[in-house]
């Protein structure tokens, strides 16, 4: 079963850059890919027309979501995704929880019940003391954690991660990879990893998908197998 499927898909921004393609990927349900390749050879056009945050110029775009617990009316783009950028993004003046419940506010979820998941997302990530902490007391690798937990808290098929640990250090790097590592053991999402670095992409991911320079087109499916540990 695929969780997701480009076919055919190029990009032409409005200025005329041609970022990609055409391009055809297809990732299967529960593997976790990473993609790599030059800075601007459209890594996060891909990740931005899988969460339907952008449109593409032309080909065809499937993504299997899991669609529950949204009110009718209420189904925003990227349901089903969960999105985690460079920069964590987070709300400032509000408390770390409330930064990771804010997904199912806006999904319409009951707030006793938002606010325990949120909690249990904060569990996953090893950040349950810091729930009532606020964004500005935390370090750089903590952060990065509460916008993994706002990705996650939805429970969506797909995770999409934008070079998330680019800017920590190495040591912060490495435990967040083998957290991340962990938590896709077990939870099981769909994860798609943007990074530069080659070592995180064959350490983490089944499969590494090396792109061109743009317009980013596919020049390596590779297969990666690890040894259980
Ligand atoms: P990468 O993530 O691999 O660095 P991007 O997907 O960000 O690449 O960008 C691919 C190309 O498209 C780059 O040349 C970039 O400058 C251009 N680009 C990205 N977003 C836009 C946009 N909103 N408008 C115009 N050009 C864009
Ligand atoms: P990255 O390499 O980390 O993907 P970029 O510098 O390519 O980052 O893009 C950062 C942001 O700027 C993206 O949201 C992208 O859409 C936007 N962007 C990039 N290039 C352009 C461009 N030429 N015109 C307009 N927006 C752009």
């Amino acid at each position: 079963h695929l969780a997701v499927s480009l076919r055919g898909v190029t990009k032409t921004y409005d200025n005329g850059v041609m970022a990609l393609g055409p391009l055809d990927l297809a990732v299967r349900k529960g593997e976790f890919i990473s993609l790599l390749g030059p800075s601007g050879c459209g890594k996060s056009t891909v990740l931005r027309i899988i969460a339907e945050l952008s449109a593409p110029s032309s080909g065809i775009v499937r993504v299997a979501r899991h669609e529950g617990e949204v009110q009718p009316g209420q189904v925003l783009p990227g349901h089903g995704i969960g999105f985690v950028f460079q920069e964590p993004t987070l709300m400032p003046w509000t408390s770390v929880r409330e930064n990771v419940w804010l997904p199912l506010k806006l999904a319409g979820v009951p707030k006793a019940d938002a606010r325990a998941r949120a909690d249990q997302a904060l569990v996953s990530v090893g950040l349950a003391d810091f729930a009532d902490s606020f964004p500005r007391e935390l370090s750089g690798g903590m952060k990065m954690r509460v916008s993994l937990a706002r990705a996650l808290v939805t429970d969506p098929e797909i995770l999409l991660m934008d070079e998330p640990f680019a800017a920590l250090d190495e040591i912060t790097r490495f435990r967040l990879n083998n957290d991340l590592l962990a938590l896709w053991r077990a939870l099981g999402k769909t994860v798609i990893f943007v990074t530069h670095s080659v070592f995180e992409s064959v350490y983490l991911s089944q499969r590494v998908v090396v792109m061109t320079a743009r317009p980013g087109r596919i020049q390596a499916d590779i297969r990666i197998e690890t040894v259980e540990p």
